[in-house]
């Protein structure tokens, strides 16, 4: 099936005037309205916000000055920070919090129409958004499911068009496992692509701000504008910044795809989604693309170490919600421990202060060397797996996740359970590798979704990848 971008046929409506970014705007609103309350995508609607940016788009594409995303209605993970617009990361202790600047990546958007705020687990610590103050996303294809976490509010607006395009932050996995989730395409990039400044920190030495769309053209064309160095963020590179979009459909005809043998030995994979993931790789085997099978030999220790080392980094972010810089504070504290204290026990769920708890632990004096520096040796493992790895083949397939969407509260009383909904997207977040998610076919009508990884900075032959599985 061909998917052509969503944006493209947009745009062209917008620039031929047979529809305004007004009208748009309101189409899209009107969809939120009748969809949300369902779904519980959307934690805030902006709409004033939202047709004051639409009525400049339409002046911009009046004079002539529309950009490719311009008047184009899409949403933000809440944890992006929009000037004057509430941004609470999914928690009670930033309720209220209404950041002075915006984030570089939604700067980027050039004229593109921010509709409204979706949901996210808190600071987005979880697999599911059931950590979120807000109570959890439901799944497009089955209300009694989870939409996926933590980006689990913008993949739901974008599967049932209440927005065209979301922003979202994969850390461990949080822009693919929800996109594979509720049928939706989704990229992490390489560290140092895009620009974090504004979006809200979990663990600073993974987080990633990465595109949410339908199609794999749109996922081109968000992050040929917001990709690129930016000195807010130190760790940007000043690489050229590809184009993505031209660069599809060129995929070079020789290149070798790796399967790495230990992803599709694992206990909790279930068959019926191995089954689609090997059905796209007997497809692309039909159009002469040549597979080999590799090891990535640490992977199972790749759970483990970012439980270690993303809760160590978490214990240091969270540490400046004191009940004073940011929204919450509570009440009747009366000295400056219990204002701390408080505010912090009644403000933070308890996935936070657990992750608070272990890598305060993991970090402490006695056990840093046995918890967190081993930690960062199992990483660097992880690292050169994929180096090794990437001299034999040009890119990796693998499922997204091991299952398909599970129900809401299933996994809420086993941590443990719910961490390892991370295990084939965690290895790629420690390795700082890209990672796209494309929908790959359903089992007992839930989407599946297959996982390509490249070398650091191959977005273009990942999304040219993409294209491909997405038009067998
Ligand atoms: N599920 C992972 C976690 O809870 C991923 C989170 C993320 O990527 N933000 O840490």
């Amino acid at each position: 099936m061909k998917k052509s971008s969503m944006i493209l046929e947009l745009r062209k409506k917008l620039d031929q005037k047979k529809v305004s970014a007004v009208e748009l705007t309101q189409d899209y609103l009107a969809t939120i309205k009748k969809k949300n309350s369902e779904l519980n995508s959307f934690i805030s609607v902006e709409e004033e916000f939202a047709l004051k940016q639409a009525k400049h788009a339409d002046m911009m594409i009046a004079d002539g000055d529309a950009n490719i995303l311009t008047g184009i209605p899409y949403t933000l993970k809440d944890l992006f920070c929009v000037k004057g617009v509430e941004t609470t990361a999914g928690s009670n202790i930033l309720k209220g919090y209404i950041p002075p600047y915006t984030a570089t990546a939604v700067e980027r958007l050039n004229g593109a129409v921010m509709l409204g705020k979706t949901n996210t687990d808190e600071f987005a610590m979880g697999a599911s958004t059931e950590t979120s103050c807000f109570g959890p996303t439901k799944n497009p294809y089955d209300l009694s499911r989870v939409a996926g976490g933590s980006s689990g509010g913008p993949v739901a607006a974008v599967a049932t068009d209440m927005a065209v395009f979301a922003l979202g932050t994969d850390t461990g996995g949080s822009i693919r496992q929800p996109a594979a989730f509720s049928g939706v395409a989704g990229l992490r990039v390489t560290y140092g692509r895009v620009s974090r400044y504004g979006a809200i920190a979990m663990a600073s030495s993974l987080d990633t701000v990465g595109p949410i769309a339908k199609t794999v053209e749109d996922l081109a064309i968000i992050l040929e504008q917001i990709a690129g160095i930016d000195v807010l963020d130190g760790t940007t590179l000043d690489k050229p910044v590809e184009e993505y979009t031209k660069a599809l459909g060129k995929l070079k005809k020789n290149i070798t795809i790796g399967i790495p043998k230990e992803y599709f030995e694992l206990e909790g994979l279930d068959i019926g989604v191995q089954q689609k993931v090997e059905n796209v790789i007997a497809e692309l085997k039909k159009q002469g693309i040549k597979f080999k099978e590799i090891s990535l030999p640490h992977t199972k220790y790749a759970v483990p170490a970012y439980y270690i080392i993303t809760p160590s980094e978490v214990s240091s972010n969270m540490a400046r919600y004191d009940g004073i810089k940011f929204g919450y504070r509570a009440e009747n504290a009366s000295e400056l421990m219990e204002v701390y204290k408080q505010s912090r026990s009644a403000g933070f769920g308890d996935e936070v202060k657990r992750r608070i708890m272990l890598g305060t632990y993991a970090l402490s004096a006695g056990y840093y060397d046995a918890y967190y520096l081993k930690a960062m040796k199992v990483r660097t493992l992880i690292r050169n797996d994929f180096t090794t790895a990437f001299k034999d083949v040009d890119l990796i397939i693998t499922p997204t996740t091991p299952t398909t969407a599970f129900k809401i509260g299933e996994n809420m009383d086993d941590p443990i359970k719910m961490y390892l909904a991370d295990i084939y997207t965690a290895p790629a977040s420690l390795a700082g590798i890209p990672g796209l998610a494309i929908p790959c076919g359903e089992v007992d009508n839930l989407p599946v979704s297959v996982q390509i990884l490249g070398p650091q900075w191959s977005e273009s032959s990942v999304l040219q990848l993409g294209k491909v599985i997405e038009e067998l």
